[in-house]
């Protein structure tokens, strides 16, 4: 079977035919075709993209003819949750539910979250994550109470440890309500101190429209206070009064805020009335903020009910903010906790699912930015996310030359190369997590 033609070792390459999303591309490309993708040849030369052209008709001299295989910068994952992956053998959720995974969860935080316990789960994804091309993450961290104080650390030791393969932003993760005591304030400059990003979850028991006001008046201060951005989970429901997306886009305007707001999930903008969500909409494009959609695990949780096949998939209105230029990413959410029983931080998984999940296909345009260039820019990954000369040569390579057969299989064949080199792609396997979970789980 004819698979990928070798490639060279020693980072200096010349790709021939290779299909790559115009709208990851920068400079002259010729005319794409109706995936979207144009046929490039893309120089390779000390780990750097060296030339980028418009395929010849011959192959050039020792070129690697890649037959009209599509080739994407390294992908970008905005939203993860790495503290709390892979926990689901020792934690299910006995409904599928999302009240009981908040349940599920605090439950084995209690009982299991040490330094170690992290160190071992977060590593597991990283490696899942390497392993599939991704270039960098931002991971949210549960951060009450003293969990701040175990998990922060593991979290800067990685991200070191990691540096120059997967990069790492975290992003504290707490009720809104907690910034308003001095809790809050003592992890707003924890948070700083370990440079990560200040977020929560804008929907909160209790919450009047005041006290929302006021839990989101403390944010944005301390937001300010230490020149930190925003990424809250918003509206991670099916049930329209969750309304917390207006508020938010109101406070960022109301402080002037000079940071970045990122908001995820807003599935309850899926089910508002039209003329609410147009107003909301509005806000959230005059204030600036990024939307960050999770189409599979919103879909996983959202109106789950016992032997009921479920109606409403909570999945942001995406091309409506698309349309109104609020910039649209998508991400994974969880892998194998119980919010979500499966996933393994791939997102060429992810864009396949959001595709077929948000209709991204006619025409597949730029979504193919929503898990690339999108969040690298968002992560501060300048370099990342596009195909241009002086780029980094941190590509994926596919067997696949259409989006049909990229979508249509799998984890098709791959090869990722960092910097002009051939990266691994062995995957981790469950087992080596076994002795976390007693009597095998
Ligand atoms: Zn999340």
């Amino acid at each position: 079977m004819a698979g990928f033609p070798p490639i060279p070792a020693g980072g200096t390459i010349l790709l021939h035919r290779a299909s790559v999303p115009a709208a990851l591309l920068e400079g002259d490309h010729g005319p794409a075709d109706a995936d979207g993708l144009a046929l490039m040849e893309i120089g390779i030369a000390g780990g750097r993209i060296a030339h980028l052209r418009p395929a010849a008709a011959m192959p050039p001299d020792g070129a690697v003819d890649l037959d009209g295989g599509q080739v994407w910068p390294l992908p970008v994952e905005p939203h993860a949750h790495l503290d709390k992956g892979h926990i689901l053998p020792r934690a299910p959720n006995p409904d599928g539910s999302f009240g009981s995974a908040i349940a599920a969860v605090a439950e084995d935080r209690r009982a299991n979250w040490t330094a170690e316990d992290i160190r071992r789960r977060f590593s597991f994804a990283l490696r899942c994550a390497e392993a599939y091309g991704t270039a960098g993450i931002r991971t949210h961290l549960d951060s009450d109470g003293a969990q701040a104080a175990v998990t922060w650390p593991v979290f800067a030791e990685l991200r070191e440890a990691w540096r120059g393969r997967v990069a790492l932003q975290g992003v504290a993760l707490i009720s809104i309500d907690g910034y308003a005591t001095p809790e809050g304030e003592a992890l707003a400059a924890r948070v700083a101190e370990a440079g990560g990003l200040l977020g929560g979850i804008s929907n909160f028991p209790g919450a009047t429209p005041e006290a929302l006001e006021a839990a989101l008046d403390a944010l944005f201060r301390l937001a300010d206070r230490h020149g930190l951005d925003i990424d809250l989970h918003v509206d991670e429901s099916v049930d329209p009064s969750a309304a917390t997306l207006g508020p938010v886009a109101r406070a960022a305007i109301r402080h002037r805020f000079h940071g970045r707001v990122t908001c995820g999930h807003c599935c309850s903008l899926s089910v508002q009335e039209p003329g609410t969500v147009d107003r909301v909409m509005d806000l959230v494009a005059e204030a600036g903020i990024t939307v960050v959609s999770l189409p599979v695990v919103n879909g996983y949780l959202q109106d789950r009910a016992p032997g009921r096949t479920p109606r409403l998939r909570g999945v942001t209105p995406l091309h409506e903010l698309r349309a109104r230029g609020i910039p649209v990413l998508l991400g994974g959410d969880n892998c194998r906790d119980p919010f979500h029983a499966y996933g393994d931080h791939d997102m060429i998984e992810v864009f396949t699912d959001a595709v077929r999940i948000g209709h991204l296909d006619k025409p597949f345009g730029d979504w193919p930015a929503a898990v690339t260039a999108g969040p690298a820019a968002l992560l501060g990954m300048a370099d990342h996310g596009r195909i241009r000369p002086g780029a980094p040569a941190d590509l994926l390579l596919f067997r696949a030359r259409r989006m049909d057969e990229l979508l249509a299989r799998r984890r098709g064949e791959r090869i990722v190369l960092r910097g002009g080199e051939p990266a691994p792609t062995e995957l981790p396997d469950h087992r080596e997590l076994d002795d976390l979970f007693p009597r095998g789980g």
